[in-house]
């Protein structure tokens, strides 16, 4: 309760998402590990949380203004366009210039991508007055399991097009192991297949900060041979930790997972 309490002070006092919000390079210091990121500058305050939180009602207002301003919108568009030129980049000199789809997969070049608001987005779900950007598990469940959340369709193409040079995409997220079926039928239904692997959490990673998770697990595909140039994720903790040549952060502003 206190650690709310204070969370929603400082969102008050925080640089809430602003219609002008921008696509820029991210200093995440250390827990970086070296690696670039940019992306959207619309997110909640890290705080030092530990846990997740939401945004809450009390900031709600800002972000529905964030969203109809073409704020949010132009952020995913911005990140996304990054990431494709980036892409291209990287697999002219590290699979050589206009490298094909034999030479791509001989690189073992992979992306790694997250899914909830990057391959599907959440925002209205969360900007229902029902649930007026407040965690409500019940409700988030029958969303998960229904597939409402629409697809993100720049990061679906985004990756329909990494796929299409020939790099692996493997999808991970902070879902459970349990949801698997779930998660594999929404994916289908957005329209985005032929991934290498879908990682979930298994009830022994159920404790581990979404970085420690992601980033070890991203350690385990290099270690066995993959070249992971991106990760593409809506959270610091998708590509916080190593084991990724550069970061992609699309915008939000709705929750924090660390
Ligand atoms: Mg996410």
């Amino acid at each position: 309760m206190l650690r709310q309490l204070l969370a929603a002070i400082v969102l008050v006092l925080a640089v809430v998402p602003a219609a002008s919000a921008a696509v820029v390079p991210q200093d995440f210091g250390a827990a970086a590990q070296g690696v670039p990121i940019v992306g959207s500058n619309a997110h909640l305050p890290p705080l030092a949380a530990t846990s997740v939180y939401n945004a809450g009602p009390i900031v709600g207002d800002e972000i529905i203004e964030f969203r109809e301003s073409g704020g949010y919108q132009a952020d995913i568009r911005g990140v996304n366009s990054r990431a494709r030129a980036y892409i291209k980049s990287w697999l002219d000199e590290q699979c050589g210039a206009n490298a094909t789809v034999a030479q791509v997969r001989g690189c073992r070049a992979m992306i790694v991508s997250d899914i909830d608001d990057t391959l599907i987005s959440w925002y209205s779900f969360y900007a229902d007055p029902a649930i007026d950007f407040q965690y409500v598990s019940v409700a988030e469940a029958a969303a998960k399991e229904g597939c409402t959340p629409p697809a993100i369709k720049q990061t679906v193409a985004l990756l329909q097009y990494a796929q299409s040079r020939g790099v692996a995409v493997v999808l991970m997220t902070g879902r459970k192991e349990a949801e698997r079926a779930t998660t594999n039928a929404c994916m289908n239904r957005i329209g985005f297949t032929g991934y290498r692997k879908l990682i979930l959490r298994s009830p022994a990673e159920a404790k581990l900060s979404a970085q420690d998770y992601k980033s070890g697990h991203r350690r385990q595909l290099e270690q066995a041979g993959w070249n992971i140039m991106l990760s593409i994720g809506d959270q610091p903790s998708d590509m916080l930790g190593g084991s990724t040549d550069a970061g992609f952060l699309l915008p939000n502003p709705m929750y924090l997972i660390p």
